[in-house]
């Protein structure tokens, strides 16, 4: 340090200790003439010594203070107050704790920070994925992947504002959220965190979410920072395995992977997690082009990167890219990483400080990492309050947030069959029907949540509020309870030949069975399976039902599309339910008979075999092949909708202008519903072999019995590119197709200079 920043550090102590004698609340005032949070941040900068800004750039899991479920108070005061340790995440047990416990503990650590001289806040985070995953009661939504099935991205918005409101009020300002990798391999265990396998349907709802997370001001006590992750490729590994090797053409990359991230930053998100796997043979934590030149030079982002788990040390003990964790860590911090999700240990900080003092680092890249982590949290309000804040408890709980749940749930729901049986369609059901429910779905929390439920499994049925109902009891509770004979086990579990023998035994008076059939719930690499195809026991439960000659519906619980070839074309009732949440079994039931018409619309190819995996905007030479079990875009209704009079303002677009389309849509059914309009667009010829068809815009309208609405869509250039072999977004021209249902219209794009 020169002379002239001891002055400068001596001089900033002095009215840190001034003003915050002055203040009632011992909260950091600085400096009035310091106004902008830059100029904040700057004298920081100046005072602080290598060690301060390293810790600041060190976040560490709460678990390394805990011995045998007991707070080590001083080991924790030990690591903020000589280490400045910088973040904290997760939770100090397995599963979600109250809001109580919450405060207790954040009040603790922002004492301990209080203590340090410079008072740099901790900032705390937490993966609220679906809700406020780790505070006791908190309402838990359905994963994205039914959002996205929705089509009604105002729902991840409003779902992202209550999740805020939870988390902050649990008096944590971060949260992990959300994931924009496109999902497009069925067999990751993390598929149900994504939007699904279509990019507009990623960054629309991303960016509600974002939206909803973060509000306009971070300071307010309902928003909280997001964390957009995991940057980039992790969604598309080449085994399907988590956490293993991506391979993505560029092309692909600026196409499929970027455009969320992209447009995500752009709305303003503030913190950014990096993919612990790596794309085409570099991790992504040490691409400097992908980090540095990219994300913050080339789209201007300005807030923190942090790591994922373990991920600079997996660079030297998995991905064998760094000798030693030292050199993996200089390699992640110059490539820009800002922050390391360590989380165990103190080797980060240790090896960046040598780094730092051999030369190998730059005291300038340090300085830019701690001026973006002082952002978030000067952004947040922590250096004002570090504390959490009484008065946001009061938005913890609200009774509209179960009907959000409902609402939203009910609205992911997708009606993948609904074949006539004796004369009229099997759904929806006689809530006088005599019902037999079998399956491991039928008596499991888990199920319906999915990852990041309370626990991080989401597992464990016992973590749940009491108020949550399986499948069993909502159809109880709608129909009586004398009308449902269940053989379903206490729990999700493998289907065992005693309960395959029980289904012919229960059949009496049975005039339809409930199969309750999918996927325990997991997390990350948990989750990984070497077959998509649902699990041979219960394929098997599923042939005996049918072999009963009783009608059976299917109902779906899962977070990926699992194969059910071998059974699908004999069940003629087949409903997808996700991972539909809270309150997801009563909206399954809302569903089964009848109370609500169901309107989901599958964001993803679900495929029919294993062999035949592929997305719906493959290039147009796979189209022959393109022959899944049901088609992205696909879900019934219990009513019918007609499309008509699809008419366009002209028959040439030009460069300067806009397309205006608008579509007649009548419900001629017999029942009030919603139906979702996917637009695709189709580019008849173009320089790189085209997508069969692409996803450009989407809406969602109700409609009474007998109802007519005009829907209008617009259209222009940038919404027909494409990215070309010099990875220029491009729109050729020539003539392109709009596919709406079964409506289709063509039309030509012409070029158009300004001065023309
Ligand atoms: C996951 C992240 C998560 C982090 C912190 C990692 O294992 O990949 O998505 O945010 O843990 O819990």
């Amino acid at each position: 340090m020169n002379t002239n920043q001891k002055h400068i550090r001596i001089l900033l102590i002095i009215i840190l200790i001034i003003s915050a004698c002055q203040t009632k609340d011992n909260t950091i005032q600085t400096d009035q003439s310091l106004h902008s949070n830059t100029q904040k941040i700057n004298a920081l900068i100046q005072a602080m010594t290598l060690e301060e800004k390293v810790g600041q750039m060190t976040q560490l899991t709460l678990s390394v203070f805990y011995k045998n479920g007991t707070l080590q108070e001083r080991l924790l005061k030990e690591y903020i107050i000589k280490y400045n340790i910088g973040s904290l995440l997760n939770i100090p047990s397995s599963s979600a704790i109250s809001i109580d416990q919450w405060h207790e503990l954040i009040n603790k650590i922002s004492n301990f920070t209080q203590e340090t001289h410079l008072k740099i806040p901790i900032l705390y985070g937490i993966d609220a994925i679906h809700g406020a995953t780790y505070t006791e009661n908190s309402t838990l939504f359905p994963h994205n992947i039914g959002l996205a099935a929705s089509r009604n991205s105002e729902l991840a918005y409003t779902i992202a504002k209550i999740t805020a409101k939870e988390v902050r009020a649990s008096g944590i300002r971060w949260n992990f959220d959300p994931v924009l990798g496109v999902g497009r391999q069925p067999l990751w265990s993390r598929f149900e965190e994504t939007y699904g396998e279509d990019p507009l349907l990623v960054t629309e709802f991303g960016i509600q979410a974002i939206k909803g997370y973060e509000g306009d001001n971070l300071k307010s006590n309902i928003n909280v920072a997001s964390c957009m992750k995991h940057f980039l490729g992790y969604s598309v590994s080449a085994s399907g395995k988590d956490r293993t090797p991506a391979y993505i053409s560029d092309m692909m990359l600026q196409d499929i992977y970027i455009p969320p991230f992209k447009k995500a930053v752009e709305s303003g998100a503030s913190t950014i997690m990096i993919n612990s796997g790596s794309i085409n043979g570099t991790p992504v934590h040490i691409n400097k082009y992908l980090l540095t030149d990219l994300l913050k030079n080339e789209w201007g982002f300005e807030g923190l990167i942090v790591t994922d788990w373990l991920d600079i040390q997996y660079l030297y003990t998995q991905h064998n890219v760094a000798k030693d964790t030292k050199e993996a860590v200089k390699l992640a911090v110059n490539a820009g990483i800002d922050m390391s999700m360590v989380p165990f240990d103190l080797s980060f900080y240790n090896d960046l400080i040598e780094l730092v003092n051999e030369g190998e680092v730059s005291m300038d890249r340090i300085d830019d990492a701690v001026s973006r982590i002082l952002k978030v949290k000067f952004d947040l309000g922590l250096f004002d309050n570090p504390y959490p804040e009484k008065e946001a408890i009061a938005n913890f709980g609200l009774l509209e947030y179960k009907t959000t749940a409902l609402k939203s749930a009910q609205e992911t729901i997708t009606l993948l069959k609904n074949d006539t049986v004796h004369k009229k369609a099997i759904l929806p059901l006689s809530k006088n029907a005599k019902l037999l429910i079998a399956g491991p779905g039928a008596n499991s929390l888990a199920t319906l949540h999915g990852s990041w439920s309370y626990t991080w499994e989401g597992k464990a049925d016992d973590k749940y509020p009491s108020s949550t109902v399986t499948i069993r009891e909502a159809i109880e509770n709608k129909v009586g309870k004398e009308k449902v004979t269940c053989i379903s086990p206490n729990t999700f579990k493998e289907v065992s030949s005693s309960e395959i023998a029980q289904l012919g035994k229960n059949l009496k008076n049975i005039d339809y069975i409930i199969l309750c059939l999918g996927e325990n719930s997991y997390a990350e690499s948990n989750g990984n399976i070497n077959d998509l195809t649902l699990s041979r026991d219960q394929i098997k439960l599923a042939k005996a039902a049918i072999a009963t000659q009783k009608p059976v519906i299917l109902v779906l619980t899962q977070g990926r599309p699992r194969i059910i070839e071998d059974i699908a074309s004999e069940i003629p009732g087949i409903i997808l339910a996700y991972r539909p949440g809270s309150k997801g079994a009563n909206a399954i039931a809302d569903v089964l008979f009848g109370d609500y018409n169901p309107n989901g619309k599958l964001p993803f190819t679900y495929p029919k075999h294993t062999g035949n995996i592929m997305t719906y905007d493959a290039p147009v030479r796979n189209q022959p092949f393109y022959k899944p079990q049901w088609a992205f875009g696909y879900g019934l209704s219990y009513t019918t909708f007609k499309y008509s009079d699809l008419v366009l303002n002209t028959d040439t677009l030009t460069s300067l202008d806009t397309l205006n389309i608008r579509l007649k849509v009548t419900n001629n059914g017999e029942m009030n519903g919603q139906i979702a309009i996917d637009l695709f667009v189709r580019d008849i010829v173009a320089l790189v072999i085209p997508p069969m068809k692409k996803l450009r815009k989407f809406k969602k309208i109700y409609l009474e019995i007998g109802e007519s609405k005009i829907i209008e869509f617009k259209l222009n250039k940038d919404d027909l590119s494409f990215v070309n072999s010099e990875l220029e977004t491009v729109t050729e021209e020539g003539e392109f197709e709009i596919l709406i249902g079964d409506k289709k219209v063509r039309f030509y794009y012409k070029e158009k200079k300004e001065v023309d």
